[in-house]
């Protein structure tokens, strides 16, 4: 059963009975509470989501596969752009509209044998900073793109760092083999020697070479995506409310606050009420990549999404929830969470020891 108490929640969730019953006080309201209150359904998604936990009962639910979700990482200049242009285009989604689309912070490839990727398409420079925290948990899979020119340069091993920290594999795409000063092998070499074991010398880690400018070897980049992504087992439920992350936000005068997100868990459906980090608000339209207005998204799907009352940050998760009234707490739970961390962190700098009052 999901029924669970305050107190068993916080033994399942390896949380302190004391913080769980304070984040509890600030989103039900009131000053007290017992540790053996039976929580709701969403009361217990809401703390769940709160601590970051993958929630309890997950294995008595039905999960589906789920498309793999990618980020394109690499060192400038090595053909992130032009392959992420390139994957967009060999879309059939894409060029059903003519190959219009706008960026949406992620859009979906449909590759040859039918199965769908999501490619993560924010500036690199989000995906380095703002998202570091997130990128295990936005990103499956990272695709290293390699020039077969330059080889090995700092941001490829800076790349590699987060990879491993983040525990998400790699696979490279050895890129711009169409130039004859290519050096496949030196650079596979290379990568060897900064811990890449690469598939060719009996590791696991794929690699293919590729062209994103000549468009070579594309097809083989997303099955090779595509046959790690069956070995990973990629599941999740699909029909309970939504759970994801915000992209990237701005604010679009006449229209309000805008924002991309990505559903990792559940369906996200036009009317739902969410709360978006220090944010809230009724999801008035989702937005895809085609400029169509559509009614719902799901696993692995990304959105722009219109209804939000303020700007979340990019990075922040989102989760929907029965009320606007929830959703309000919830979003104003994190701005003091925020703003106390704030407080603590230029406190620490003045004095060794802080001792918070009650
Ligand atoms: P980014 O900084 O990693 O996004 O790199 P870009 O995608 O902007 O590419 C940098 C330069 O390399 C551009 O001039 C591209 O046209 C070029 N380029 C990218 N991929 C290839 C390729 O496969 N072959 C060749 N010859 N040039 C490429
Ligand atoms: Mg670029």
């Amino acid at each position: 059963s999901k029924d669970l108490t305050l107190e068993h929640l916080a033994l399942k969730i390896g949380v302190s009975t004391l913080d769980l019953t304070e984040a509890y006080l600030e989103i039900e309201g009131g000053t007290s509470v017992d540790c053996d209150i039976l929580l709701s359904q969403e009361t217990t998604e809401i703390l769940i989501n709160e601590f970051n936990c993958l929630p309890v009962w997950l294995e008595q639910e039905e999960k589906v596969f789920r498309p793999p979700v990618v980020t394109i990482m690499g060192h400038v200049d090595h053909g992130k752009t032009t392959l992420l242009d390139c994957l967009r285009n060999s879309s059939i989604c894409a060029t059903e509209y003519g190959g219009i689309t706008q960026s949406i912070g992620a859009f979906s490839v449909k590759a040859s044998d039918g199965q769908n990727i999501t490619f993560i398409d924010t500036p690199g420079h989000l995906a380095f900073s703002d998202m570091r925290a997130r990128g295990a948990e936005i990103t499956d899979i990272i695709v290293l793109v390699v020039c077969a020119v330059e080889g090995v340069q700092p941001q490829t091993v800076e790349c590699i760092e987060h990879a491993k920290s983040w525990e998400v594999p790699i696979i490279v795409a050895l890129n711009k083999v169409d130039l004859s000063a290519a050096e496949v092998e030196r650079v596979e070499m290379q990568l060897l020697k900064v811990g890449l074991e690469l598939d060719k010398f009996g590791g696991d880690v794929l690699h293919v070479p590729i062209s994103a400018k000549k468009k070579i070897n594309i097809e083989k980049l997303e099955e090779a995506i595509l046959f790690k992504s069956e070995l990973m087992e990629l599941k999740d439920v699909r029909d309970v409310m939504a759970r994801g992350y915000v992209l990237e936000s701005r604010f679009l005068e006449g229209r309000g606050s805008l924002c991309s997100v990505i559903v990792k868990r559940g369906t996200l459906k036009v009317g739902d009420c969410i709360a978006a980090g220090g944010s809230y608000g009724t999801v008035k339209k989702l937005i895809n990549e085609n400029g169509k207005d559509i009614k719902s998204i799901s696993l692995s799907e990304a959105a722009e999404l219109i209804g939000l009352k303020s700007l979340p940050r990019s990075g922040d998760r989102f989760m929907a929830v029965h009320s606007l009234d929830k959703a309000r707490s919830v979003a104003e739970r994190k701005i003091s969470e925020r703003s106390r961390a704030a407080y603590y962190e230029s406190k620490s700098k003045e004095v060794k020891v802080v001792i918070p009052s009650i």
